[in-house]
């Protein structure tokens, strides 16, 4: 007890670290990716130490499934690459060693050392540089949260254990190693890793580590677009979307990364479109089916792109025009928070024009729409519009059926060009629809 509360005062670093036997786990070494064991197993004969660590062996003693494998050793990068066939350095923030083998990508980063108070940091303690190597004690204290700072033996089958991750993983709760302000001020989005882990794994944020976020949100602001818009693609990619979000927003971290999401949540039609839009996502990750980030981000931001465009065309914009612009003003906004890369941006404006284009039933405009090569998506933009109450269901149904028609029927489905007489052939498409109806569009039924 009184050694432990030293330790603490000491900032931990006293602490030696717990081996910890197979016995007193569930990491066979069996249940390690095939790439992972043969990368320890090489750095091994080669004479350095190399250990599984971080999220793998956090999810695997959870029961879940690793995402991807991180390998943490004492070998250098420059060391590291000849060992392998296929293997490249890459260098973002750390200089980080990519093994492929056989499909399979290996993250191996050699031990760091955490900040020693003299690394270069701005105005509000966000570390800028931190490219120290140092030993596994230091490894794992640079490491955010105590359940992260595991590293698995492949040669002895032992969890190696520097910050009690074993209990607080036992605890199910997500911890700071350190004190969390520090942390958060060297790097905020360890705030946002905290929620998206959390929700994923279904953890609890200890009070100690959850205390500081409301009050260093705004740090947030000060983050790398281009890193934010990573980390805000791992939360909503993580299957977990929808938790992740709610999360944010009662931690009070979603101004900074979405500015206005909290307004959108607000109004009746977004909330219902975005919790869809987020539902539709962790549904489509869980079943192993693809999503399109560029889609998510449209959804995300469409209605603030509507109420941006409506107030222009009320203050006499033509509709094209007030879109148009309401596209760029939104999207500027946001790209200064969150540098949603160029191709998305593109993909999504092409997203949201299309809708208008939806009303329009007459003549050849539905066929060349259908051409489009963005047609599905957009459809299926459509299809959560109108889910959501945004627009009426006969649309989107109209449009569900057009795509699965034979040309007769399409034919019989298109409606009279704005010049024709209204009365005789709008009884005509009332016809057409109905029959269609009746096949295809089960919200149709008058009895459903
Ligand atoms: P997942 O891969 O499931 O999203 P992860 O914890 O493995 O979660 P990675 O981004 O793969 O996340 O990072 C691997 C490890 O690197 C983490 O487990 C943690 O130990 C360390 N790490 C990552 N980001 C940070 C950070 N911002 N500050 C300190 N340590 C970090
Ligand atoms: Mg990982």
């Amino acid at each position: 007890m009184i050694k432990k509360f030293i330790r603490k005062v000491l900032g931990l670093k006293a602490a030696g670290p717990k081996r910890v036997p197979l016995a007193k786990h569930d990491i066979e070494r069996n249940r390690i990716s095939p790439a992972a064991l043969k990368v320890c197993s090489v750095l091994h004969e080669a004479g350095f130490s190399a250990y599984v660590v971080g999220g793998a062996v956090r999810d695997l003693l959870l029961g879940a499934a690793p995402k991807d494998y991180d390998v943490a050793t004492d070998a250098r990068p420059e060391e590291v690459k000849p060992l392998f066939r296929r293997a490249i350095i890459i260098g973002r923030r750390f200089r980080i060693v990519h093994v492929i083998l056989n499909q399979e990508t290996v993250e191996v980063s050699t031990f760091r050392a955490a900040d020693a108070g003299d690394s270069q940091k701005d105005e509000h303690g966000r570390v800028l540089r931190d490219n120290v190597f140092g030993t596994q004690e230091e490894d794992a204290l640079r490491r955010d949260f105590s359940v992260n700072a595991l590293y698995y033996d492949p040669a002895t089958e032992e969890v190696i254990d520097f910050h009690e991750g074993l209990s607080d993983l036992k605890k199910r709760t997500m911890r700071v190693i350190g004190d969390p302000v520090t942390r958060y001020r060297e790097d905020p989005v360890r705030m946002l890793r905290a929620v998206r882990l959390a929700a994923k794994l279904g953890l609890s944020i200890e009070s100690g580590s959850r205390a500081p976020i409301k009050k260093l949100a705004p740090l947030i602001g000060n983050v790398p677009p281009a890193r934010l818009f990573d980390e805000m693609l791992k939360l909503l990619l993580s299957g977990h979307a929808s938790a992740c979000v709610r999360r944010l927003r009662d931690e009070g971290l979603s101004e900074g990364l979405l500015p206005l999401l909290d307004v959108i949540l607000d109004q009746p039609l977004g909330e219902r479109f975005v919790t869809l839009a987020l539902a539709q996502t962790d549904e489509r990750i869980k079943t192993d089916r693809s999503v399109s980030p560029a889609f998510l981000f449209a959804a995300l931001l469409w209605h603030e792109v509507l109420a941006a465009s409506k107030s222009r065309e009320k203050k006499g914009e033509r509709a094209a025009f007030a879109l148009e612009a309401a596209m760029d003003e939104v999207l500027e906004t946001q790209c200064k928070k969150l540098a949603i890369t160029r191709k998305l941006t593109a993909t999504m404006r092409e997203v949201w024009t299309m809708q208008p284009r939806f009303e329009q039933r007459s003549g050849q405009r539905p066929y060349r729409l259908l051409e489009s090569p963005r047609f599905r998506m957009a459809y299926d933009f459509l299809a959560l519009r109108a889910a959501s109450g945004e627009v009426a269901e006969e649309l989107e149904i109209w449009w569900r059926s057009f795509q699965a028609a034979e040309e007769e029927t399409r034919r019989a489905m298109l409606q009279p060009e704005s010049g024709a007489k209204p009365r005789r052939r709008r009884r005509r498409k009332k016809t057409a629809d109905t029959s269609h109806g009746q096949e295809g569009g089960p919200s149709n039924d008058p009895s459903g």
